[in-house]
């Protein structure tokens, strides 16, 4: 057992109530790996755990919640962590990502530790860190620190179910299906994982397989109407709320839309821009050779990772009008390209 491990399960020996937390609007590498953690942390050390997030799951991975208490109200959670005596943050770099839940975190006494993939995490604000960027998620991450645990012994069969299955989920969302940041330890996971006996076929129809016509219908819009190509192998697609009102669609979604125009061969940055109240969220993603990072850290307040990144537009700081955002990412996005030709790897 590593040294980090083993310190972590010592503080987990000594404490009776622990909270997990992860990053606001979860994806399923959040939701997994909150699930996996509070269910290991019940059934194989008996503890009270509970996971705090700052907005509710979205339903594709809502059955994740099964058996799982999920605090996201903030009295709740003040509650909560009033009485917590560890807190373990899960896939999140810097405090920041738990938006309204901030002030509240920073001020909790106890330790905290950070599970987390992406670069350059703020580990001054941690008592202890596990940070891998060389692996697919948060989950894959955990899913290591797991079997070094010294009830699991590496043996993958003594995860509980729930976890394994969480684990599962959150890896297979975070690697789009197997898609990418695929490394030799995410298929050794996989493999180790459906031989515990994870329903994998079951995880897939609920990811992939559950979405509403509305969805669909939605996603033929998108790519008939809204994606504009930007010179330089560059797409665009920009949402306002009126989008989502059409379509009768929720935020999430809307969630994979952005993945959609790098199909084209031609295509090695994408970019989808959805109203949300006085911002406007990006999403990022590119093909190997330019980073959606580094677009997504200079022109847009965010970050993440090389490959998949987000940030935002504020309005009136950035913008003075939610009309302009399309001029506004056209012009960005078409002189990042021509600054950053793709890089041969
Ligand atoms: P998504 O496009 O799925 O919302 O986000 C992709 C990735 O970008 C996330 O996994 C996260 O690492 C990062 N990300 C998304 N939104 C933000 C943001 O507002 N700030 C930062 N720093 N990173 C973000
Ligand atoms: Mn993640």
């Amino acid at each position: 057992m590593s040294k980090h491990t083993a310190l972590l399960s010592s503080w987990i020996d000594s404490s009776k109530v622990i909270s997990t937390i992860s990053h606001a609007r979860p994806d399923g590498d959040a939701a997994g790996c909150s699930a996996a953690m509070v269910c290991y942390l019940q059934e194989c050390r008996g503890k009270d755990a509970a996971a705090i997030l700052p907005d509710p799951l979205p339903d594709n991975v809502s059955f994740l919640s099964d058996g799982v208490n999920i605090l996201t109200d903030k009295s709740g959670v003040a509650a909560r962590l009033a009485r917590t005596d560890l807190l373990i943050c899960l896939d999140f770099n810097t405090l920041s990502r738990v938006e309204g839940l901030e002030d509240i975190v920073r001020a909790f006494p106890g330790p905290k530790v950070l599970i987390d993939h992406h670069e350059a995490p703020a580990v001054q604000d941690f008592d202890l860190c596990f940070s891998e960027t060389r692996i697919s998620s948060a989950c894959e991450l955990l899913y290591r620190v797991l079997m070094g645990m010294p009830d699991i012994e590496s043996d993958a069969h003594k995860l509980p179910k729930r976890t394994a299955r969480a684990l599962m989920t959150g890896m297979t969302t975070d690697t789009n299906n197997f898609a990418n940041s695929v490394y030799p330890g995410t298929l050794a996971m996989a493999s180790e994982l459906l031989g515990a006996g994870v329903d994998r076929d079951d995880i897939i129809d609920k990811l992939y397989h559950s979405d509403r016509p509305a969805r669909l219908a939605a996603m033929g819009d998108l790519l008939s109407n809204r994606m504009k190509l930007i010179p330089g192998g560059g797409a665009m697609c920009v949402l306002p709320q009126s989008f989502y009102d059409t379509h009768g669609l929720q935020d999430g979604e809307t969630e994979g839309f952005v993945n959609l125009p790098l199909s084209l061969k031609d295509v090695r940055l994408s970019i989808l821009a959805r109203e949300d109240g006085d911002v406007f969220r990006i999403s990022i993603r590119s093909k190997r050779g330019t980073s959606a990072r580094s677009l997504a850290m200079s022109h847009f307040h965010g970050g993440g990772h090389e490959q998949a990144s987000g940030g935002k537009i504020f309005i009136p700081a950035d913008i003075a009008s939610p009309s302009e955002a399309e001029d506004y990412v056209r012009r960005i996005t078409a002189r990042f390209l021509q600054e950053h030709p793709a890089v041969n790897q």
